[in-house]
């Protein structure tokens, strides 16, 4: 089993410590001196993107748009749940005392269905008629379903076979959720089995934080489009359409720019245009050190505020995360189709969720035994691809995938979470628990 080393750490270093004031306070300080080039932790950048990005605004919308929206209030239940003593089987109302001898024939008094209930007082010796979800009448303490029951006389007589427990087939009203209480917090995001909960405590229009606008701009003067046979050294772009998939998973409404090429001039030309009518731009390629490398230099010539650009991860170090003077915030992804799915999850991610009111808008590590030896690397966190299943202790299972680094997207295609071996880690043996981090 795991080395102890490894274990404690991924215990002691749970992505919750960002959140103490202290450590926020260090890092504001931290994020200025990024100016001169440190490299930063990749908790560091991530607590760097939770800092700088900041809730959008929030609109009204019909409840059947709400499903992936981030809730701007509580939800309260409007009503008891169930608003009355439900019948939880079809069968008969009795009282559980008339009952005991059984069996025992009583007299039919009426009948109570969904939607149409029987409002009397049953009383000693009486049977109502019931269906599931129907109302039980005052006066009734149970229900005894209908396979041990028989009707006699044309219907006005039940004969009960067996005695029940006062209770029994029946959910008390308020049972499940009482009038007033919390049933979904702000910050949580929608998802299917809460658009009925919406729906039965009436939230007939509710309020949720805007969806981010998005530009997805691809610089590299090889690329061509996906449309297009690409000529001698060309390739064509791929990495538009996973930022754009992994920005719509994030709830975002995403805008392609055109290809940019590697010129500084019209990139700076395309990140204005973008900015204007974007809250987030995600860009690919150029920010590693060549001499094509126009990213940074397009950011700096538009007075951008630069809060990193060098992250301690591996795929993914030459990652940028700047702010432009009219807010709009920018990633610079490297070019790499693996660095981008990594870097993108990663950090703009997170921005997105941040923006939508998220309470937890970072992927969030979980614990998983490895299936095989993954090696690590010194100075920077290594985020390899790997699949997750799960054994017959239910635990978590991270097959590391074989890939040809950080260029290798169709080995990625399989991927379904990293796993996250720590700095200055040799490797981690087949059999140990790591962190991994789930894709969407
Ligand atoms: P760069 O970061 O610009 O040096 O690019 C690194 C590698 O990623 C190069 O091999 C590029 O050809 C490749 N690359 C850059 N942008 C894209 C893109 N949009 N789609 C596919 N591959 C890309
Ligand atoms: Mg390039």
């Amino acid at each position: 089993m795991p080395p102890p080393t490894l274990r404690g750490r991924s215990k002691n270093r749970p992505f919750g410590f960002l959140g103490s004031k202290k450590v926020q306070a260090g890092l504001a300080i931290k994020a200025q001196k990024s100016q001169n080039r440190e490299m930063i932790s990749v908790a560091e950048a991530i607590q760097i993107v939770r800092q700088q990005t900041l809730a959008l605004s929030t609109e009204r919308v019909p409840l059947e748009h709400a499903l992936g929206r981030v809730l701007v209030e509580d939800v309260v239940a409007d009503t008891d749940l169930p608003p009355f003593d439900r019948a939880q089987m079809d069968g008969y109302a009795v009282r559980a005392q008339d009952v005991k001898e059984a069996p025992v024939r009583l007299r039919i008094t009426g009948e109570s269905a969904a939607g149409r209930g029987w409002h009397h007082q049953l009383e000693e010796g009486q049977a109502v008629r019931i269906m599931t979800g129907a109302p039980v009448p005052a006066g009734a303490d149970s229900v005894q379903q209908v396979e041990l029951t028989h009707e006699l006389k044309d219907g006005t007589v039940v004969e009960l076979l067996e005695g029940v427990d006062s209770g029994k087939s029946i959910v008390q009203r308020g049972a499940e959720i009482q009038a007033g209480e919390v049933v979904l917090r702000a910050g949580t995001t929608i998802n299917a089995a809460m658009m009925a909960v919406l729906a039965a405590f009436g939230y007939a229009q509710l309020e949720v934080f805007r969806k981010p606008r998005v530009a997805v701009l691809a610089t590299g003067s090889e690329l061509v489009a996906v449309d297009q046979k690409p000529g001698q050294d060309q390739i064509r772009d791929s990495n538009n359409y996973s930022i754009s998939a992994y920005a719509e998973l994030a709830g975002a409404v995403v805008e392609r720019m055109p290809l940019t090429g590697d010129e500084t001039s019209l990139l700076k030309t395309q990140l204005a245009e973008a900015a204007r009518r974007s809250d987030l731009i995600v860009t690919s390629g150029g920010v590693s050190m060549g001499v094509y490398d126009v990213t940074k230099a397009a950011l700096k010539e538009l007075d951008a505020e630069l809060f990193f650009e060098r992250v301690a991860l591996r795929p993914g170090k030459p990652t940028v995360f700047a702010r432009l003077p009219n807010g709009t915030l920018v990633f610079g992804l490297p070019g790499n189709p693996v660095s981008v799915s990594v870097t993108f999850n990663l950090f703009a991610r997170t921005a997105l969720l941040a923006m939508q009111g998220t309470a937890e808008p970072a992927l969030k590590r979980e614990t998983a035994v490895l299936a095989r030896v993954v090696k690590g690397t010194t100075d920077r966190e290594s985020y390899l691809p790997a699949q997750i299943t799960s054994n017959d202790d239910a635990e978590l299972v991270a097959f590391p995938l074989k890939w040809g680094g950080s260029s290798d997207f169709v080995a990625f295609a399989l991927t379904t979470a990293l796993v996250i071996v720590p700095a200055n880690v040799n490797a981690i043996e087949a059999g140990s628990l790591v962190s991994v981090l789930r894709l969407p």
